[in-house]
């Protein structure tokens, strides 16, 4: 069954496709809801809204790395809060005007799923704030000493002098 309500790009191939019954499978209940459905979990019920440890904050739905530890600040509002993504191509902006609200869509672009909105009333210097379902994201704890964060373990990074 295809999305009830069709938005621009709704046939956009994505990198990650399945059929909606495997992300109903793979997901919480909560994490469809939210990654396939656009819902918003409750505030202040999230793992990671007062999470203040070093490390990446990767899609719940396909693992891409979406956020970092150093881009996350303390909204207030309830929810993970972000002045920038971690690599900007890894996330799509689209017009989301339900609710009588004109809001920006904040979507994985790998695998479609819904992550939250992005306002311009950030403090940062980026202006952004980037209010993110905490169930869409999987905290990767930084290793320790490692230096540089996104690096898979293991793998030794290119000489850099
Ligand atoms: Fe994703």
């Amino acid at each position: 069954m295809r999305k009830a309500h069709a938005s621009t790009g709704a046939t956009e191939a994505r990198e990650i496709s399945k059929p909606d019954e495997q992300w109903r499978e793979e997901l919480t209940p909560l994490q469809y809801a939210v990654l396939r459905q656009a819902h918003t979990e409750r505030p202040f019920t999230g793992e990671y809204v007062h999470n203040h440890s070093d490390g990446s904050y990767r899609c719940a739905g396909c693992g891409t790395k979406l956020f970092s530890s150093d881009a996350k600040f303390d909204s207030g509002t309830g929810w993970p809060s972000f002045d920038e993504p971690a690599v900007a191509e890894a996330v799509e902006l689209r017009p989301d005007n339900s609710l009588f609200m004109r809001r920006t869509e904040v979507v994985c672009r790998r695998c479609g799923g819904h992550l939250g909105h992005v306002f311009n009333d950030g403090p940062t210097t980026t202006g952004q704030r980037y209010c993110i379902n905490s169930c869409s994201l999987a905290f990767e704890p930084a290793a320790a000493g490692q230096e540089q964060g996104g690096g898979e373990a293991g793998q030794p990074g290119p000489a850099d002098s």
